[in-house]
């Protein structure tokens, strides 16, 4: 079984459960892919810019300038956190990211809070392509506001900002209590049905297949060839 969820498990299992076995129960080793190592390094310098380190902005970074530095001054002021690891239980509680009754589990690159309003952000910053993911990083923005609205009940609004670091771009989403209520309960019900899978069916799709390290290495007897 895959006993805790994150959004991207969850769009691998919704993808393909039998991806989903090889990754998260067997826990076969992937090789690392060059986009998601280069999406490390890009992250790890925007966090060490806005925790104040010696960085210079290079490239598509200095169209962030302006929103780092904000970043950078508000975590010097102690309303920013980065690089947060959000876990929580079946009831939604906080829990720690290993504990015991860890059910889900999101890492939030920014989260901008000054104690005086009772309205929050969260930033999360992309790499890669811009076109075609919109659907999925919304819904990554209504999880991020759901875990938001729990764990700070006094704030009244969370905007979540995608930053498409390689291409200029910001998507906002503003959300409240009322209107995440439904968005989290739809979520919910998706992560139990991962969270309580005893099978994993291969879903085989040419273009998954063409890319799926588990079907190249003759691992999967579905693999679209
Ligand atoms: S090769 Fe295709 S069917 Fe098999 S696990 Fe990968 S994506 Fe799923």
């Amino acid at each position: 079984m895959i006993y805790q969820w994150s959004y991207s498990r969850l769009k691998t299992y919704e993808g393909c459960p039998k991806q989903a076995f090889f990754r998260y129960v067997q826990k076969i080793k992937e090789p690392p892919v060059k986009a998601m190592e280069r999406g490390k390094e890009i992250h790890k310098i925007c966090e060490d810019y806005i925790r104040g380190r010696d960085i210079v902005l290079t490239g598509t970074l200095k169209d962030f300038e302006d929103g780092l530095n904000m970043l950078k001054e508000n975590y010097r002021k102690g309303h920013v956190l980065c690089e947060g690891d959000w876990a929580w239980d079946k009831d939604w509680n906080k829990t720690d990211w290993f504990g015991y009754d860890t059910w889900g589990r999101a890492k939030v690159d920014a989260f901008y809070h000054d104690d005086s309003t009772n309205e929050a952000t969260v930033i999360d910053f992309k790499t890669g392509r811009y076109e075609g993911n919109q659907e999925g990083h919304r819904e990554q923005c209504e999880l991020y506001a759901s875990i938001c609205l729990l764990r700070y009940p006094e704030l009244e609004k969370i905007t979540t900002e995608m930053w498409y670091l390689d291409h200029n771009k910001i998507d906002r989403y503003e959300y409240d209590k009322n209107t995440i209520e439904n968005k989290r309960k739809k979520i919910t019900e998706r992560a139990v049905i991962m969270t309580t899978a005893e099978d994993f069916p291969a879903k085989p799709d040419r273009w998954k297949c063409r890319w799926c390290y588990f079907g190249k290495q003759g691992l999967c007897e579905e693999a679209i060839k």
